[in-house]
């Protein structure tokens, strides 16, 4: 099942009941590499993912391993000093990075999550909402 992009899905209202691919009104951005995409694919259980495209490029190692390196706790310096190294990386590499919107999603609903990385996985679920 696929829905057209005229009618994107508000997730907050009706979540697809079955199996496939749809594009929604809410946006999603790769905690990684900032990648936006308003699609996802539901699988039978009823969980929506999306794997990043950019899953398996060798530079996306380095900044992925910094990401959730940064998630532990740390002294303020440092992890302000980390932050910025993930900033300046993603700005590097944010030329080859193209991201995959249909129709005109409500970009006042971006959320992070939902796609999934190497180690990270997929954190939030569309039910949080
Ligand atoms: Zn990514």
């Amino acid at each position: 099942m696929e829905n057209s992009p005229e009618e994107l899905i508000d997730l907050r209202i009706n979540p697809p009941k079955y199996p496939g691919k749809y594009r929604c009104l809410q946006v999603y951005q790769c905690r990684v590499c900032g990648w936006m995409t308003n699609g996802f694919n539901m699988d039978w259980a009823g969980l929506p993912s999306q794997d990043c495209p950019y899953l398996r490029k060798d530079w996306l190692y380095e900044l992925e391993r910094k990401v959730v390196h940064a998630k532990l706790p740390h002294p303020k310096s440092y992890a302000e000093e980390l932050q910025k190294e993930i900033e300046a990386e993603r700005s590097i590499h944010s030329k080859e990075i193209t991201s995959d919107i249909v129709g005109n999603p409500d970009f006042s609903q971006k959320k992070n999550g939902l796609i999934a990385h190497q180690f990270l996985g997929s954190g939030e679920f569309i039910g949080k909402f």
